[in-house]
């Protein structure tokens, strides 16, 4: 008797179709918005000082140390928040002691 043995080796290569995408995943930070500065163009336009003391007050004769953008009836964020969001500067923060040329006070 003659025994015929075959082998058959499937060898089965499985291709994993899992596309690793974990590393890619976006980083959704919670980081606040950048700062104004006192150099970008639509700052330099409203006269805005991060210091608001340091406003040219002969350029902006309204100007009154007792102005900032805490009580600035633009500012978004509450009186003792450090910076906050202001519709003129969209994407952006500025800070509570900042001043610019809009000011206007914030109703009691
Ligand atoms: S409008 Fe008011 S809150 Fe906005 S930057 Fe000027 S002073 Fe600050």
């Amino acid at each position: 008797m003659t025994h015929s043995r075959r082998t058959f080796v499937i060898q089965a290569v499985s291709a994993t179709g899992a596309l690793a995408v974990t590393g890619l995943a976006l980083a959704q930070t919670t980081a606040a918005p950048p700062m104004v500065k006192d150099t970008d163009a639509n700052a330099v336009a409203l006269g805005y000082k991060t210091d608001g003391s340091k406003t040219d007050s002969k350029k902006y004769p309204k100007y009154a140390a007792s102005q900032n953008c805490a009580n600035c009836a633009l500012y978004q964020g509450k009186a003792t928040d450090a910076a906050a969001a202001c519709p003129l500067f969209a994407g952006k923060q500025v800070a509570a002691k900042a001043w610019c040329s809009a000011w206007a006070k914030k109703a009691a």
